[in-house]
C-alpha cells in the first residue's frame, strides 16, 4: 500500500511515473536494454536526454540564450559553483539571507569570494522575506543569490526582485516547476532534482549564456558550466537514470497542462493547509502569511508534547515524514507537485480530527 508521503526530499513522485519507469524498467522500447544499462553516448540515452531538456525548456519558457545543464553534486555543490563560476574578476557578492539554506550558501561562497549579506530576516528567526527596498546590494557586485524556497523555514519569494545590471541567482531546490517563472529575470537558477523533478542525482542549472566567461581557471571541468555547456552536460558520464526519470516528470507536468495548471493546483492545496492552521488554537504557522510557501508547509503544536501523538495518529492513517527539521522543531508538511490534493484533504481531517481530541 502507497502511503501519502510528506517527506522535504527526496520526495514523492508522480505514480504514473514510477509506473512508466517500472513498465520500461527492463527493454525500454524495444532497445532490449534498461535505462540504466545504456551508454550515455548511444543514439537511445541522447534522445531522453535531448527530449528532457526540450521539455524543460517549453515547462519553464526558457529564452534561448540561456543554456539547460543537467550536472550532479546537487544544490550543495552548486553553491561553490555560483562563485567559481561568476566570481569573474570582481570580489563582492550579495547574499540575501532567509534561512538555513540561504546560510549554507553564504557560508560556502566565503570560502570563494567576499559575501556582503544585503538583507536578512535573522532579526525574526527566518520567518519572511524582507522586503526589496531594505537589500543593500554593493555597486560592482558579481551576482546577487536568493534561496527562493527555504524548505526547512518555509519561506517562499511570492515576486521577483529587481537588481538591475547585477545578476540574480537562484537556489530554486524546492520549488522549482511547482509554478511558472520569468527565466529572463535572473542570470541562473539552479536547483536539485529530488522534490519536484523527480530523484536524487541530478541538478538543474540554468543559466544566461552571457555570464558563462567569468569562471575561475581552477574551477574543475564537471562543475565548469562553460565546459559542461560546450559539452552538452556530458564532460563526466551524466546522472543517466536521474534524467530519464526528470524526463518521465516533465512529460508528466505537460500533461497535467504544464506549469500555469500546477501552480492552481499548488495553490488550492496549500491553502487547505494554511486554513487549517489559521482557523485553529491548537497550531500555529510561524511564517508571515504574504511569504508562506506553497511547498513546504511548517506547524507547531503550541504544546510541544503532543507531537508523539500527532506523528503516531497520522502514521496509523498512512500519512508519514511529518516531523520537523530537527533544527526548527514542530512539524512540516512538504507537500510537492506529485503530492495528491486527496493527501493534503486526509492531513487537514487529521489535524481538525486531533483538534477535537486534544485542544
Ligand atoms: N537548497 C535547498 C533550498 C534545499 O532544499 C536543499 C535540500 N533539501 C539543498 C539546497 C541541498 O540540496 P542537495 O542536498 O541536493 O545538495
Amino acid at each position: 500500500m502507497r502511503v501519502f508521503n510528506f517527506s522535504p526530499g527526496p520526495a514523492v513522485v508522480p505514480e504514473p511515473v514510477l509506473r512508466k519507469a517500472a513498465a520500461e524498467m527492463l527493454d525500454w522500447h524495444g532497445s532490449g536494454m534498461s535505462v540504466m544499462e545504456m551508454s550515455h553516448r548511444g543514439k537511445e540515452f541522447i534522445g531522453i536526454h535531448e527530449k528532457a531538456q526540450a521539455d524543460l525548456r517549453a515547462l519553464l519558457a526558457i529564452p534561448s540564450k540561456y543554456k539547460v545543464l543537467f550536472l550532479q553534486g546537487g544544490a550543495i555543490a552548486e553553491n561553490a559553483m555560483v562563485p567559481m563560476n561568476l566570481i569573474g574578476g570582481r570580489s563582492v557578492a550579495d547574499y540575501v539571507n532567509t534561512g538555513s539554506w540561504s546560510q549554507r550558501s553564504i557560508k560556502e561562497a566565503k570560502k570563494y569570494c567576499t559575501v556582503n549579506i544585503a538583507a536578512s530576516s535573522e532579526d525574526k528567526h527566518f520567518t519572511y522575506v524582507p522586503a526589496r527596498e531594505t537589500w543593500k546590494l554593493t555597486p560592482g557586485s558579481a551576482y546577487v543569490h536568493i534561496c527562493s524556497n527555504e524548505t526547512i523555514g518555509g519561506v517562499e519569494f511570492q515576486w521577483t526582485p529587481e537588481t538591475g545590471d547585477i545578476p540574480l541567482v537562484a537556489d530554486m531546490s524546492s520549488h522549482i516547476l511547482s509554478r511558472p517563472v520569468d527565466v529572463a529575470k535572473y542570470g541562473v537558477i539552479y536547483g536539485g532534482a529530488q522534490k519536484n523533478a523527480g530523484i536524487a542525482g541530478l541538478t538543474l542549472v540554468i543559466v544566461r549564456e552571457d555570464l558563462l566567461d567569468r569562471a575561475l581557471p581552477t574551477a574543475p571541468s564537471v562543475f565548469h558550466w562553460k565546459e559542461q555547456a560546450e559539452g552538452d552536460s556530458m564532460v563526466n558520464t551524466p546522472a543517466c537514470y536521474a534524467i530519464y526519470i526528470a524526463g518521465l516528470v516533465f512529460e508528466w507536468l505537460l500533461e497535467q497542462g504544464g506549469l500555469p495548471a500546477i501552480e492552481k493546483q499548488n495553490i488550492a492545496k496549500s491553502k487547505l493547509l494554511y486554513d487549517c492552521l489559521d482557523q485553529s488554537k491548537l497550531y500555529l504557522s510561524p511564517v508571515r502569511k504574504e511569504d508562506r510557501s506553497r511547498m513546504n508547509v511548517p506547524f507547531k503544536l503550541r504544546d510541544p508534547s503532543l507531537d508523539e501523538a500527532f506523528l503516531k495518529g497520522a502514521k496509523e492513517r498512512g500519512m508519514v515524514q511529518l516531523k520537523g527539521h530537527r533544527s526548527v522543531g514542530g512539524m512540516r508538511a512538504s507537500i510537492y507537485n506529485a503530492m495528491p490534493i486527496e493527501g493534503v484533504q486526509a492531513l487537514a481531517e487529521y489535524m481538525r480530527e486531533f483538534e477535537k481530541q486534544h485542544g
